[in-house]
């Protein structure tokens, strides 16, 4: 079964038709089960460790993987699957909370700037700056409660902030990063049913939280915060993509199709060894060999 068309179900790099009622959370495509798909897991899993290994020796580019997405979608977990073959060296995860104080005491990309890729590494924000037209749009008191002088709080701020953010990304991007979003598309029906297993498995009991249950009373405030963003920041050269959340085997093939995707398009290759670097490998090994 090919995993190729997979990325390109789900991509969404231009936003003016989006409508987030198009895509099914519980979609599997033409996958039928968690062992149908799990070869083509473990392959995509390889492959990417592969790539990354020529993205780390080639240090051009840089990646930087996005994911956004209601409680208990599975984002954790999906990070942890899918770039579980990679070298630690190359990789690195951040995960997103509430800004601290010292963060609040700039604009709203400072903090997630001082955490993007190096050349020839992958970055995963676990949340990002689009809490800023998520969280923040849903709760506008933490807007108020922050730093931002008054009168620049206006009705118009959220699509100033994506046309900041688009901008970033754009300039991100012309400096070689290279961005993925993925927005995991959970079902509300879904979500219960993960919250009542983390209330009542005890191994899972850790990952409850109270604040949860409070979120889950603005679904369809966030659900249209979703959508308007992914419509307002969907681009060619930072698409989004629609994962559906229901099956978490599903979203883990699908993130790791997408990666693969993304890294073959680059193009990767070990650096190329000019004469004079071959004179000094070939140097070396006879003085080596020379050692008694
Ligand atoms: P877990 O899977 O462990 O629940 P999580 O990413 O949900 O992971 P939490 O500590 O539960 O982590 O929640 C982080 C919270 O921080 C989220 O509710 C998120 O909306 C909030 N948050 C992140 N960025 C911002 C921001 N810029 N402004 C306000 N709140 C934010
Ligand atoms: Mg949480």
């Amino acid at each position: 079964m090919k995993v190729g068309k997979l990325a390109k179900t789900y991509r969404v790099d231009s936003g003016k038709q989006f409508r987030l009622k198009d895509f099914d959370p519980a979609d599997t495509a033409h996958w039928r089960s968690k062992d149908h798909a799990e070869s083509a897991l473990q392959e995509g899993i390889a492959r990417t460790a592969e790539m990354q290994d020529k993205l780390f020796a080639q240090d051009r580019w840089a990646v930087l993987l996005i994911f956004q997405a209601m409680d208990a979608a599975g984002k954790d977990g999906a990070i942890k699957h899918v770039m579980s073959g990679v070298n630690p060296q190359g990789c690195q995860v951040y995960s997103f909370k509430q800004p601290s104080e010292r963060e609040l005491q700039h604009d709203f990309l400072w903090r997630t700037t001082r955490h993007l890729p190096e050349r020839g590494h992958i970055g995963i924000f676990n949340r990002s700056y689009y809490e800023e037209v998520l969280v923040v749009r849903v709760h506008p008191e933490l807007l108020e409660n922050g730093k931002l002088p008054p009168p620049l709080i206006t009705k118009d701020i959220w699509n100033e902030r994506f046309e900041d953010i688009r901008k970033f990304e754009k300039h991100m991007t012309r400096d070689g990063t290279v961005i993925r979003k993925f927005f995991l598309n959970i079902s509300k029906d879904e979500q219960k049913r993960r919250f009542l297993a983390r209330l009542e498995e005890p191994e899972k009991n850790w990952k409850f939280s109270a604040t949860d249950i409070r979120e889950r009373k603005y679904w369809n405030d966030y659900q249209q915060a979703y959508e308007d963003m992914i419509r307002n920041t969907a681009a060619k050269d930072a698409p989004w993509y629609v994962v559906p959340a229901d099956h978490k085997w599903f979203t883990r093939l699908v993130i790791s199709a997408v990666i693969v995707d993304t890294l073959e398009e680059l193009d990767l290759s070990y650096p190329k060894v000019d004469p004079a670097k071959r004179k000094e490998l070939e140097a070396a090994k006879e003085e080596l060999l020379k050692e008694k």
